[in-house]
């Protein structure tokens, strides 16, 4: 048996805690935080609370993605309200949901979309795709809208780096591809509203080139438009690595990250 956890498993799991219906049989969902930032040129982000993978750089950890019982819930509309507040008072043209995985509250995320749809914002879905990867009608769902850009973020470049920074099942990185090839197949155009970003920072260079490999039978698009990542050694990262025992081959200290990135 593969060693490591199931993310889909794990996703049900943490779902319980953080996705809750309200009255009407709304879908809620528990938020960490709103806030502005300039990332992408200028962002409104809702930082969601959980996530099904335990990555071992995750800048998030201890407010909310390795978490689930902490924050606070809100409707689609009042995250609608309050990203919308955001973008409206800083003159963003974007949107986005951050922090765990938004993923997980299906109807939620859907929801919100709809809130954003035909209101002149784009809005950027960062997700580890795990569970777009493991059905192709979220992939068709997400594809309704055309304001929407999906960010999938690899956990390295292959099956085991995968596993040695989430500690999960090395084949789950087969589904973060699968999110790649369902979203482009739903019709997200490649490299533009749907592309991959990659942690790097474990990564030696000929693996790297052999998941651009990967990406170009999906889709030429995908192997030109990667997002690098790489781990910024803010002091609870650097926790976190040394109790996991991952140490990067790059890494960047936080004052050494450009302004726009923060
Ligand atoms: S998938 Fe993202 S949010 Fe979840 S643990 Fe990994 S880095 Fe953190």
């Amino acid at each position: 048996m593969e060693p490591g956890y199931d993310p889909l498993e794990l996703a049900k799991r943490v779902r319980a805690l953080v996705v809750r219906q309200g009255p009407g049989g709304v879908e809620e969902r528990r938020y960490y935080r709103f806030r502005g930032g300039r990332w992408y040129g200028g962002i409104a982000t809702g930082d969601v609370v959980g996530c099904n993978l335990r990555c071992g750089f995750c800048w998030s950890w201890r407010t909310a993605s390795h978490v689930m019982a902490r924050g606070f819930f809100c409707t689609p509309a009042e995250a609608f309200r309050r990203l919308m507040s955001i973008a409206l008072r800083r003159g963003y043209r974007l949107v986005r949901l951050s922090g765990g995985e938004p993923t997980i509250s299906r109807g939620h995320l859907l929801e919100l979309l709809e809130a954003f749809r035909g209101k002149g914002l784009g809005f950027v879905l960062e997700t580890n795709g795990i569970l777009v990867g493991a059905d192709r009608s979220y992939a068709s769902e997400l594809a309704e809208f055309k304001h929407l850009i999906v960010r999938v973020s690899l956990k390295g470049t292959n099956e085991q780096e995968f596993h040695s920074l989430t500690l999960a099942k090395p084949d789950f990185f087969r589904y973060q591809l699968k999110a790649l090839k369902n979203l482009v197949d739903a019709g997200l155009e490649p490299g533009e509203r749907v592309y991959a970003a990659v942690m790097l920072s474990f990564s030696p260079p000929e693996n790297y080139e052999q998941l651009k490999e990967r990406l170009a039978e999906i889709s030429p698009e995908l192997a030109e438009e990667i997002d690098e990542e790489y781990v910024i050694l803010y002091p609870h990262v650097v926790e976190l690595m040394r109790r996991r025992g991952l140490r990067p081959r790059l890494a960047f200290k936080p004052n050494d990250v450009p302004k726009f990135m923060i």
